[in-house]
């Protein structure tokens, strides 16, 4: 250990790579839904690892089901079988309209996955059938691939060459999708409701246009959910809210509650197109993170968590535009879907960001003018009212 340095803050910023601009808070454990720091201050957790930590924290389903698995048996190569991975596959695929499932273990890796079967599957269709469309204001992971399908300069800066044939559509706008498409374009990639981009749901009207596009054009749609499924908002996956299918998806973020794990989802049409060699992961459904996803998922589909999600999530979305008509010189717009919310402001997040956690709620920001609302899915009501008045507290002190 270094002699001059002690603290977690100060060895953290030698040890490690500078890529985070972190906040000054170091997190020592959590209880419910809520973070606990190194000198024992209590934050009321509505960023949850960014939408991760859905079940919040100790919850006891979670800790004996990987405590178990970790008894049993840490890992296995992808050469044999092993039942939690079965076990996830079945309820993922029984509760979507997805025929397979590919696991890796992070949002990134589940893109890069989807854009290669998409490549398998548009190159077989024609040779040089390999454009994707993705959209402008996205946030796809950051591989190179992922950052290619990233529709946005600040995260690609310097890291040219990018991928090739990946083009730039806007998000709800049809006819600027339509101008790309072309004999050779094989998928298209969007979210259903931008997250980093600063929480802007689709328009229903046009993913069921994109959707009618690629079934003209025999294009492939593929849905990043990495951040809006695993009942997020208040279904299982987003798309359920639109009433439109992709033929891919792509999953991580909430899956495991925690448990570093990615998953891409397809229908036969795609999913014909890998075979044995055409792609693989070390760790990818490794039992432990999968023995995690199972409770997430039983608890999604067998509890009442998916009530929650919505009846809590449309209650802090009431109560979050009673504070727009309160204080509309701050907050111009509240958008989003179950607990997936944010609040579009006139001035800079970070200072209300900030103001908050000084108060004891951690919040999160989105684009460049957003803060985020994505809170562990079991939050109560009374958990929102004490977020809000805090909320409050800081947006009262600010507006003076
Ligand atoms: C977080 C996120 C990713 C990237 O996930 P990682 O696990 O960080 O690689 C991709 N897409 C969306 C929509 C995300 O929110």
């Amino acid at each position: 250990m270094n002699k001059l340095l002690s603290s977690t803050k100060e060895l953290s910023d030698k040890y490690i790579m500078n890529t985070y601009k972190r906040l000054p808070l170091v997190i020592e454990k959590g209880e419910g839904v809520y973070l606990f720091d190194e000198d024992g201050n209590k934050f009321l957790d509505f960023v949850a690892g960014i939408a991760v930590n859905c079940l919040g924290y100790g919850n006891k389903k979670f800790i004996e089901a990987v405590s178990s698995q970790l008894e049993l048996f840490n890992h296995c190569s992808n050469i044999y079988y092993n039942k939690p991975q079965t076990d996830v596959a079945e309820i993922l695929v029984e509760n979507s309209c997805f025929d397979k499932v590919f696991f890796c273990n992070s949002g990134a890796e589940s893109i890069e996955a989807a854009l290669k079967l998409c490549r398998k599957f548009g190159n077989s269709k024609k040779e040089g059938c390999n454009e994707i469309i993705t959209m402008k204001n996205s946030f796809h992971g950051r591989t190179l691939g992922a950052i290619t399908a990233t529709g946005q300069a600040k995260y690609q800066k310097g890291l040219a060459p990018l991928l090739p044939n990946i083009f730039y559509g806007e998000y709800n706008n049809l006819e600027s999708i339509k101008a790309l498409i072309n004999e050779n374009t094989c998928a298209i990639l969007m979210e259903v409701i931008q997250g980093e981009g600063g929480v802007i749901p689709a328009d229903k009207e046009f993913l069921e246009q994109v959707r009618t596009l690629c079934d003209e054009n025999d294009i492939l749609l593929v849905f990043d959910e990495v951040q809006t499924g695993i009942g997020r908002t208040g279904k299982l996956f987003a798309y359920e809210n639109y009433n439109v299918e992709p033929d891919i998806i792509c999953l991580a973020k909430g899956l495991a509650n925690g448990i570093p794990v990615g998953a891409m989802m397809a229908k036969e049409k795609a999913a014909k197109y890998f075979s044995p060699g055409d792609h693989a992961s070390t760790f990818g459904g490794n039992p432990i993170a999968m023995s995690g996803a199972k409770v997430v998922l039983d608890e999604i589909i067998n509890q009442k968590l998916l009530q929650n999600v919505r009846q809590v999530g449309d209650y802090l979305k009431a109560e979050l535009k009673v504070l727009k008509i309160k204080y509309p010189d701050i907050i111009q717009d509240v958008r989003g879907l179950g607990l997936m919310l944010g609040v579009e402001c006139s001035i800079s997040p970070s200072e209300i960001i900030s103001e908050c956690q000084k108060n004891g709620l951690l919040l999160i920001g989105a684009g460049h003018n957003v803060i985020r609302f994505v809170p562990p899915l079991v939050i109560s009501k009374a958990d929102v009212d004490e977020a809000v008045s805090v909320f409050e507290k800081v947006l009262m002190k600010i507006n003076k």
